[in-house]
């Protein structure tokens, strides 16, 4: 196998999109997990990993499931999302956002970004509410916070729960409160493409304490199983909907090493992060491009590095450029509003307009931990000869 994007170029991948990075715990963990003999969920592991999200994030209660999707079904299930209600979603954002609700029914109402942070535009948000709204769920994209003051008045003047997709937040800050701590149910992704992560993973956070109980039962297909373990009944049974969200105690110990290294993770992807930011602002002023926006009350976690380029056409030739040059650098998110599912829910082009724009012109350049400074200075010194 040669590298990525080798069907299109002859030049193989020098510097890839993403790695996976360990930290060097992993093996140890995932082998003691396997010496404790038990390898189903809820076993030593996940209780760990349980209790260090609490700890850090300052959040009531944390529950790992299979993937950051699931917890976003298990929020849509806890809401009690039907047919006939509605939830606002950004259009710019992964698939799971919406699907998770429309899952249980729900029709799916795309506001658009802000130009600055892309993230939800809480004017657009507030146009869509009606009596059927019954979420709007926020992504902090690229790890920066939305602005969750606006948001949490805009949901509390309608009654309206707050979902917060922090699947790129975890270990971001807004107003000082880690990302994921504010709406009363929050989703992290470990996926392998995300900052810390088992392969496929995800939490639900729970921050209103009165989904705890319904959560567990929800993630336990459906029975009361945590509580028999807790000796709080003396047998177990059936007693709600669910399904299987929970995922091998395995992958939690992978997870744990990830995360207890949190920091050493956080440093190199900050130093690849500021790197760029640094490098690039001289030649991203003279040719109109534009670089990421952090409002000064919120932290980043290094999470994602985007540029806004001019156009469409100088965005596909920055990257057949960098491809010319052995590097991998990508573009997302196709708009949800005018994907064919989203038109099924009544999206047309010219909804979201600055959705459709920066959908066209935003590149991602390879983020993580391992890049090498020598990498670095290679990705830097190609951008640098490209003029849009
Ligand atoms: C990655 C991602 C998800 C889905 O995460 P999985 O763990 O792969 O299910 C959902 N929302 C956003 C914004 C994401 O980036």
């Amino acid at each position: 196998m040669v590298g990525y994007g080798s069907m299109e170029s002859s030049n193989p991948i020098r510097i890839p999109f993403n790695k996976p990075g360990f930290v060097g715990s992993e093996h140890d963990l995932v082998m003691e997990a396997l010496a404790r003999r038990h390898i189903s969920g809820d076993g030593y592991f996940t209780k760990q990993c349980h209790a260090l999200l609490e700890r850090v994030l300052g959040v009531r209660k944390a529950l790992l499931t299979t993937s950051c999707t699931h917890a976003l079904e298990m929020a849509a299930i806890l809401l009690n999302i039907t047919e006939g209600d509605e939830v606002i979603v950004p259009s710019f954002t992964f698939v799971s956002t919406a699907n998770a609700f429309a899952l249980r029914g729900a029709t799916i109402r795309f506001c658009d970004i802000r130009p600055d942070t892309l993230n939800m535009d809480v004017d657009s948000a507030a146009s869509l509410i009606n009596p059927r709204t019954k979420a709007i769920v926020p992504v902090h994209y690229a790890g920066v916070g939305c602005d969750m003051e606006r948001l949490a008045a805009l949901a509390a003047r309608h009654g309206v729960a707050i979902v917060e997709d922090a699947a790129h937040a975890l270990m971001g800050k807004y107003q000082g409160k880690h990302l994921g701590s504010i709406g009363g149910l929050a989703s992290l992704s470990f996926h392998e493409t995300k900052n810390f992560s088992c392969g496929e993973g995800g939490a639900l956070l729970i921050n209103d304490e009165h989904f705890t109980e319904r959560a567990e039962i929800i993630r336990e297909k459906g029975t009361d199983r945590a509580k028999f373990f807790r000796g709080q009944v003396d047998k177990y049974t059936w007693v709600d909907i669910g399904s299987s969200f929970l995922p091998s105690d395995i992958l939690a110990a992978l997870l744990f090493a990830q995360l207890q290294a949190r920091d050493q993770i956080q440093n190199d992807r900050r130093g690849v992060w500021d790197y760029y930011h640094t490098h690039l602002r001289q030649w991203a002023k003279q040719h109109g491009v534009r670089q990421p926006i952090i409002p000064d009350d919120c932290e980043h976690p290094a999470h994602l590095y985007y540029l806004l380029l001019p156009s469409l056409a100088t965005r596909q030739a920055l990257i057949a450029h960098l491809k010319q040059r052995g590097i991998y650098a990508v573009f997302h998110y196709v708009p949800l509003h005018t994907s064919p599912m989203g038109r099924t829910f009544g999206g047309q082009p010219g909804d979201c307009p600055v959705t459709e724009r920066v959908s066209d012109c935003l590149l991602r350049l390879p983020l993580f931990k391992d890049l090498t400074p020598q990498d670095l200075e290679d990705v830097v010194a190609a951008i640098l000869e490209f003029k849009p």
